[in-house]
């Protein structure tokens, strides 16, 4: 087998698997041992020497973890990866690994909810600071990097509103000046964007959502240089003891076996669902990263070949009560966070404040997100079209 970093279906399908060590099965063994065994004394100081050579302790490296590892960093285009137990888990420790009392972090406005408690509840307590700025305008963002700035936190497409921002012209900033660069990637995922390609220094993302694929664990993913990657190891990852257990990683090796035929059919089913949402008169805009109506559309399409099932939408209300009637309604779409899995998702921002609060004239509050997941397009359709319906009656 050629050994082709490029080609997907060999990533995916072959790389890192060495059959022949587990009796010619297909799926790969779950390697559920929490040590490791040494025949010499030398073989165990070896071991000791260097945690990240060789098999010593599972809360270190695992061979079922690594098969996975290998694929996520092929897939990035990276020279390794770490895998985590979940996204936040990963998130924790690429920020901590590259930041000191004293230094500051220039991140992009409203990033994924447990990111913004670490900057603010948790790096606030070691004197770290943190400025958020909108990224969709490159000099603007790049304007409030400060002498002590080590690292430029990104989310591309950003949450919620997924507006984007330019990678690479922020990576050709920061590296020169050493400063560290992060994104979270787990809109696109490494198939429809490649960060590391663009400049940017570790490639986040959460496994849980399209890696996994069917909502039954949860996992996250740093991917960059191998100096990189052996910092984290060494130090957050096996201090925190936050990686990811042998069975999370080999149902997550499970997903990925199928990611690119569902990203694909995720993507033709989301323009599906786009294109009916257009005629709605209910909604007053769609939010869309490759709609041409997107304001950043010319970007998109630059820097990501795709993306995948999560659409934004403002809809027309007065009342909190006409969204709340629209959600309760639906039947295919369920109400519950994340995405990513095979079932198709519905959340509003209203449910995260109290009803009281609810005002229609602040757009925010009459903001819902789409998540398609694998159902037929038409189903999904029907649903949807039943909810609006139930609204003309309000
Ligand atoms: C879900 C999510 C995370 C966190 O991942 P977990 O696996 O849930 O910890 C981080 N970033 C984004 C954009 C997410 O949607």
């Amino acid at each position: 087998m050629q050994d082709n970093l490029q080609d997907i279906s060999y990533i995916i399908n072959h790389l890192g698997e060495d059959h022949a060590s587990y009796f010619n099965a297909i799926a790969p063994p779950i390697v559920q041992t929490s040590n490791f065994q040494f025949e010499t004394v030398d073989a165990m100081r070896t071991a000791f020497a260097d945690e990240m050579g060789g098999y010593l302790y599972s809360r270190g490296l695992n061979p079922t973890v690594d098969i996975l590892r290998k694929k996520l960093a092929a897939l990035d285009g990276a020279e390794d990866a770490l895998v985590f137990n979940n996204g936040a888990a990963a998130t924790f420790a690429g920020v901590m690994a590259n930041v000191k009392a004293g230094d500051h972090i220039l991140s992009v406005h409203h990033p994924y909810s447990w990111t913004v408690h670490l900057f603010d509840q948790i790096l606030s307590r070691f004197g770290v600071t943190v400025t958020y700025a909108d990224g969709s305008d490159t000099e603007s963002f790049l304007a409030q990097v400060q002498e002590n700035t080590r690292l430029i936190y990104l989310e591309s497409p950003n949450s919620w509103w997924l507006d984007i921002q330019d990678l690479r012209q922020i990576a050709d900033f920061a590296r020169p000046r050493g400063i560290i660069t992060i994104i979270d990637n787990s809109f696109c995922t490494p198939l429809y964007q490649k960060p590391i390609e663009l400049g940017i220094d570790i490639s986040m993302q959460t496994a849980t959502k399209y890696i996994g694929g069917h909502s039954d664990t949860l996992g996250g993913v740093l991917a960059g240089s191998a100096a990189m990657m052996r910092k984290i190891f060494l130090s957050e990852y096996l201090c925190a003891g936050n990686g990811i257990q042998p069975f999370n990683a080999w149902l997550l090796l499970r997903g990925l076996r199928t990611l690119p035929a569902r990203i694909d059919r995720i993507t033709a089913s989301t323009q599906k669902v786009l294109e009916y949402l257009k005629t709605v008169n209910r909604i007053e805009s769609l939010i869309f990263p490759l709609d041409p109506s997107f304001p950043q559309y010319e970007l998109a399409k630059d820097q990501m070949s795709g993306a995948c099932g999560l659409i934004s939408f403002y809809m027309k209300a007065q009342l909190v009560e006409e969204i709340e009637k629209f959600c309760n309604s639906l039947k295919a779409f369920r109400m519950a966070v994340s995405w990513g899995g095979h079932e198709s998702l519905i959340i509003p921002k209203c449910a995260g404040t109290p009803q009281a609060d609810f005002n229609p004239l602040n757009p925010t509050h009459r903001m819902l997100r789409l998540y398609i997941g694998l159902e037929d397009p038409d189903f999904l359709i029907r649903d949807l079209e039943q909810g609006f319906n139930g609204l003309v009656l309000l």
